[in-house]
């Protein structure tokens, strides 16, 4: 017997989830929070009762999900809380489709989705964005998909799709159109359907606690949308993803680390600004980003990644992108730290 073989067969052939984890000094791979974490929120973890530990949490984490409705202006039933983002996607997409059916996404996107897609048996088709890294609103009503994904601003090219795009696909397809904002608090003026969402009915509004927020670590994720599409996805997530810990911490966060979260984006956002013209210096031509990363097609990524690793400073490198072909992504750190980065890439390229 061969060894897959214990395995569903469509199980066989989806990817693992396998980025390059190799350690280095500096690391701008993942995209989260290189300023720290929100200080009252560690205070709070720093003085957690441990008689918490040996009991369950709330089943659907209401202290959190009833801060983020007040915070947001929606009802407590258009909120749900995850185990990140991630595990709302991944019980949203089982939540609303049938095995077998059609999830349209951007391309180049989220790279989860396709791989939590087929995990929950659908089928991801890709559609290519616009030349301006929007999502193609026309192309994407037209696979007449179950699910259509939306991710603005978008990973990996920290690129937006208007609201106008995301209403006119809401509007004009049959699909749950899912909107993952996990970067919107780097786009502040950019709408987030957040408040809209639940009378729209047909739209989830997916937004993380690991990235302006700072709190990777705790994997803390939540979803928007009417109470029918909210109370769903609820039901598929199963009961106990936000741990007691992690409620606590992101419910201290949002009550007292709204400030320290704005402060921080202010900051990312401006070395996002020095760095693309540090980059365009350079003869480079970096993607508009709005998330806190910059995208930059360079012509063969990998071999730059690999100098740039020799020098202490990782970064996360693409071959062949639709659309925007070999390309770099660079995450915002503090401004001495992309200094390091661009001295290392000014080498690398030399
Ligand atoms: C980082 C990221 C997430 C994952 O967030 P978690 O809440 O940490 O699971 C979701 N969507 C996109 C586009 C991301 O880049």
């Amino acid at each position: 017997m061969t060894p897959c073989a214990i395995s569903r067969s469509s199980l066989r052939d989806v990817p693992t989830y396998a980025p390059d984890a190799k350690s280095c000094p500096i690391d701008l791979r993942d995209n989260a929070n290189l300023w720290g974490a929100p200080p009252n929120a560690v205070k709070e973890l720093r003085a957690v009762d441990p008689s918490v530990l040996s009991l369950y949490p709330a089943v659907s984490a209401g202290t959190l999900t009833s801060a983020l409705a007040a915070f947001i202006g929606v009802r407590e039933v258009e909120v749900a809380a995850g185990c990140g983002s991630d595990d709302l996607i991944d019980a949203a997409f089982r939540a609303v489709a049938e095995p077998g059916a059609v999830l349209a996404h951007p391309a180049p996107s989220f790279s989860m989705v396709p791989i939590f897609a087929r995990l929950n048996s659908l089928q991801p088709v890709a559609v290519p964005m616009t030349r301006d890294g929007s999502a193609d609103a026309e192309a994407m009503i037209a696979t007449g998909a179950r699910i259509i994904y939306l991710c603005s601003p978008n990973n990996p090219t920290g690129t937006v799709t208007s609201a106008d795009i995301v209403r006119r696909i809401v509007r004009d397809s049959d699909a749950v159109v899912m909107l993952d904002g996990a970067y919107a608090e780097f786009a502040p003026d950019l709408e987030d359907f957040l408040q809209e969402a639940p009378a729209l009915g047909r739209l989830l509004v997916l937004r993380t606690f690991s990235k302006a927020w700072g709190l990777a670590g705790l994997r803390v994720g939540y979803a928007v949308g009417s109470a029918a599409l909210v109370g769903a996805v609820r039901k598929a997530t199963g009961p106990y993803k936000v741990n007691a810990l992690a409620e606590a911490a992101a419910s201290v966060a949002l009550a007292k680390d709204l400030d320290w979260m704005r402060a921080r984006v202010v900051e990312a956002v401006e070395c996002r600004a020095r760095v693309s013209d540090a980059l365009r210096g350079m003869g480079l031509s970096p993607l508009e980003s709005r998330g806190n990363f910059v995208c930059v097609p360079v012509p063969d990524a990998r071999m730059l990644a690999g100098r740039l690793a020799e020098r202490g400073v990782a970064v996360r490198a693409f071959t062949a992108l639709p659309v925007f072909g070999d390309a770099l992504r660079v995450g915002m750190a503090p401004w001495p730290i992309m200094e390091q980065f661009l001295r290392a890439l000014r080498e690398a390229m030399a």
